[in-house]
């Protein structure tokens, strides 16, 4: 099996965000894009949730815009509607948010759609060959797109443990039902004898899924989306998952579906992670996060597999402990890599080029 190159731009910690700017112009110098003239390229990111302010800022995207209009190609900001209620889950609402955090018309020189229209319900079934999948379904203006740059933000995560550009593409760029299905298997439960009645998870829960009778909650299993928010906010051990089955089939339902989102462009395809303000919960949180590891820099490689490996390797070598380890020791990210591997969507094996 062929390596992967990993291009790795070093920031010291806490670089200012001009200096990240200036990281991405140098790593989207050295990196293959076979972009043809006039191609619509979506940029995959991330606007962050209501209070998270540590996603990747409007003005480190708007250096890949300008690289990809230098490029002469057409580049807009995409994204999809989350699952669970919120400030975004439906277009208007994302924007609204995406607005809030800066990412205007005026920070921002290429337009925001929406790839999986209004109500996070426009989809395209893509037959893949995958083995818990023969098909997914991906947001429609990803699959309609000729080309990605996917702009990941490595993170610990609830129940993958870890989450960047795989994350990104397969839960990312799915549709509502697409994110349904990779869920479906987490079903969380409240223990009783732990459970303090706080109210905490039912405040919190995205679906209305936890319910109070007698005294006591519980999780509607037809109604739970699986989002792991009441595993999040419970403080009393309250809320059990069963992990082996819940992580194990999402993580490995992630890959699938970063398979089928980039099923018919494979060749035009970028991949950049920015390895800064990297915290123990993913971007999709509503609040505010400290770091949890300091910085590493910026990756870029056409392999969504290999760079995840490498921002794993790299936490690790900077911090003794890689992110998903330090974020949640008792998850194995190993499972999405290795089973990206297993269905071809890329390799782990990587020759890092150090560009400084
Ligand atoms: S947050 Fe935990 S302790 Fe509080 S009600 Fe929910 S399960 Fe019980
Ligand atoms: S995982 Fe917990 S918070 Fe999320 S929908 Fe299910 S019960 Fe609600």
């Amino acid at each position: 099996m062929n390596n992967a190159v990993v291009y790795f731009e070093p920031l010291s910690n806490k670089s200012t965000i001009d200096k990240t700017v200036v990281a991405i112009d140098n790593i989207f110098n050295r990196i293959d894009t076979s972009f043809s003239k006039k191609d619509m390229i979506a940029i995959k990111t991330h606007f962050g949730e209501e209070k998270n302010d540590t996603h990747i800022a409007p003005k480190i995207i708007n250096k890949i815009v300008d690289k990809l209009i230098e490029l002469n190609v057409n580049p807009f900001l995409t994204e999809t509607s989350t699952l669970y209620a919120g400030a975004r889950d439906n277009a208007i609402k994302h924007l609204k948010l995406a607005y809030r955090h800066g990412f205007t018309p005026q920070n921002i020189k290429a337009p925001i759609i929406m790839a999986d229209g209004l109500l996070g319900d426009l989809e395209i079934e893509v037959k893949i060959d995958g083995i818990l999948n023969k098909s997914v379904k991906i947001a429609r203006d990803a699959v309609l797109s000729d080309g990605f740059v996917v702009l990941s933000h490595p993170t610990g995560h609830i129940v993958a443990g870890f989450g960047a550009c795989l994350k990104n593409l397969g839960m990312g760029l799915s549709s509502k039902k697409g994110k349904l299905v990779q869920h479906s298997s987490i079903k969380p439960k409240i223990i009783s004898r732990n459970c303090i009645n706080c109210g905490m998870c039912k405040k919190w829960c995205p679906a209305d899924a936890i319910i109070e009778k007698d005294n006591k909650m519980f999780i509607l299993e037809d109604k739970c989306i699986g989002c792991g928010e009441c595993l999040a906010v419970c403080k009393y051990s309250a809320v059990k998952f069963n992990w082996g089955v819940g992580s194990v089939e999402l993580q490995k339902n992630i890959a699938e579906y970063a398979l089928g989102a980039i099923k018919n462009k494979r060749d035009k395809c970028i991949f950049i992670n920015v390895l800064t303000n990297m915290t123990k919960e993913c971007d999709c949180m509503d609040k505010k996060q400290k770091p949890t590891i300091p910085d590493v820099g910026i990756l870029a490689s056409n392999d969504p597999v290999a760079i995840d490996q490498a921002t794993l390797d790299l936490t690790e070598e900077a911090n003794g402990i890689d992110l998903g380890k330090k974020s949640y020791p008792k998850l194995d990210p190993n499972i999405q890599l290795d089973h990206a591997q297993k269905i071809g969507l890329g390799v782990r094996q990587y020759k890092l080029e150090r560009l400084k």
